[in-house]
């Protein structure tokens, strides 16, 4: 018998990270972790298909050469301006890995995504969280408070909110430390920061194919700065971070930009449409240039509404938190799946 007293306490302290929840079974519609309703391009299951083969005895490329050839063509920066992760959230954790000690200070607005946090807590570093202003432009102090690596969600989760980009240039002209910009749902807004790349030796672009490229299930992400900066992470990255078939896939996804516009632009619609019915129900809609709305009716806890959505198969995501339980974070999904939630909605969520 033990008491676990070999683990951290740092990490018995914690309370883990809890993504949004699976279906058991059923029909549901999932609008509650911000996939893609639409499918990858075909070349993605042709690319995994050739994958099918006795080479699996191999381990997988450690520089992803494949995935980032392709990346460096689509976002037309060089080569050893990419890093590819096994997801954005491997290469967040390799950002706190690489950066910090027990008590140092990393800083970001909130609510943000969550986990953030966590990754803070495992490093034994402190927060410093500033809230978001009431018309989301970046909060005043965020340079000041002098975080030893500064992370902003632009678009951010769950707000769907963007910051403009000549904030973050003045941002980057401020901050000592790194500046991490998590552009995961980027694709689906009308403008990016990988342009500051190329002017500041301490910002770092994160983006996913989870999104836009509806890859979500074969954990690719890529991460821009400049090279310098990507050796000292790629030093504490795991070597064989992704797979044989992810990096097929997310090569082949890159190659077909084409598929990837029309599905945002789809999302982008039925975004609207949502967030034009919610408000008619009441709800407070900050305008969202992600591919999920956040649908607040302030002081009213929203439990209610997210179990009685479940029971009807609908999942949207709720967060038990302080300052967002009289929030829904919806994903957009399809034109039928957003229907169908609407027809839901009116009678579940009467004031
Ligand atoms: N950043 C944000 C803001 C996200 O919402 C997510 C997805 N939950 C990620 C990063 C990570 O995405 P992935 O690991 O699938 O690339």
């Amino acid at each position: 018998m033990s008491s676990l007293d070999f683990i951290r306490p740092a990490v018995r302290a914690m309370a883990g990270y809890m993504p949004g929840e699976q279906p058991q079974g059923g029909r549901i519609i999932k609008l509650n972790t911000n996939e893609n309703p639409y499918p990858p391009s075909p070349r993605v299951r042709e690319a995994i298909a050739a994958c099918a083969s006795d080479e699996v005895r191999l381990y997988p490329d450690p520089r992803a050469t494949a995935l980032r050839t392709a990346a460096a063509r689509r976002y037309d920066l060089p080569l050893d301006h990419i890093i590819a992760g096994n997801g954005s959230d491997e290469l967040l954790a390799i950002v706190m890995r690489a950066c910090l000690d027990p008590g140092d200070r990393v800083v970001y607005p909130v609510p943000t995504y969550s986990l953030y946090d966590t990754l803070v807590e495992i490093a034994g570093a402190t927060v410093v969280r500033l809230p978001w202003p009431d018309d989301y432009a970046l909060p005043a102090g965020i340079a000041a408070a002098a975080g030893r690596v500064t992370i902003v969600c632009n678009p951010n989760a769950p707000s769907g909110t963007c910051v403009p980009i000549e904030a973050l240039v003045a941002l980057a002209e401020q901050v000592r430390g790194l500046l991490v910009i998590d552009e995961a749902y980027v694709d689906f807004a009308a403008d990016h920061a990988l342009r500051l790349v190329h002017r500041y030796d301490n910002v770092l672009v994160l983006r996913t194919l989870s999104k836009s490229y509806s890859l979500a299930g074969m954990r690719i992400g890529l991460g821009f700065g400049q090279p310098a900066l990507l050796a000292e992470l790629g030093k504490v990255k795991d070597s064989y971070n992704l797979s044989r078939v992810s990096l097929a896939a997310g090569a082949a996804a890159l190659g077909d930009v084409e598929l990837m516009h029309a599905h945002v632009a789809r999302v982008a619609a039925t975004r609207a449409r949502l967030t034009t019915a919610l408000q008619a129900l009441d709800y407070a809609v900050p305008p969202s240039q992600a591919n999920f709305v956040l649908a607040r009716r302030s002081g009213v806890d929203q439990r209610p509404v997210y179990e009685r959505l479940k029971a009807q198969g609908i999942l949207v995501r709720y967060f038990a938190t302080p300052g967002l339980a009289d929030a829904l974070r919806i994903s957009v999904g399809t034109d039928a799946e957003i229907d169908a939630l609407l027809a839901a909605l009116p009678e579940i969520a009467t004031p």
